[in-house]
């Protein structure tokens, strides 16, 4: 199960998340890409940047942040070896783990 939480990144860092990124946001949308958890901040991708790292909106009961996180490299043992979709040190299940659902 993945978590079901969303936020809108404000207008600034809608303009900040598109300057990182290097092309503009279609919104500023995110869903958590962690699996469903109780305690926390919530993380959700906002897109990937230079080799190995990702742009994360991070939120949880005050404002969205951006964050700049290495990516996650524990991949699915062989043989199917999919790598995690999420950022280093996350809590929770790999995406690999989260049994197909979303992705
Ligand atoms: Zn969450
Ligand atoms: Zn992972």
């Amino acid at each position: 199960m993945r978590c079901k939480e969303r936020a809108e990144l404000p207008g600034v860092l809608v303009k900040a998340a598109s300057v990182r990124c290097g092309e503009p946001l279609h919104d500023g949308w995110v869903r958590c890409d962690l699996a469903a958890h109780e305690d926390g901040d919530h993380f959700g991708l906002v897109d990937s940047l230079h080799r190995g790292h990702a742009l994360w909106a991070k939120w949880g009961d005050g404002d969205v942040e951006l964050v700049e996180q290495p990516d996650c490299d524990v991949a699915q043992p062989a043989p199917a070896r999919d790598g995690c979709c999420l950022f280093a040190r996350h809590q929770g299940g790999h995406t690999w783990e989260a049994g197909g659902e979303g992705r």
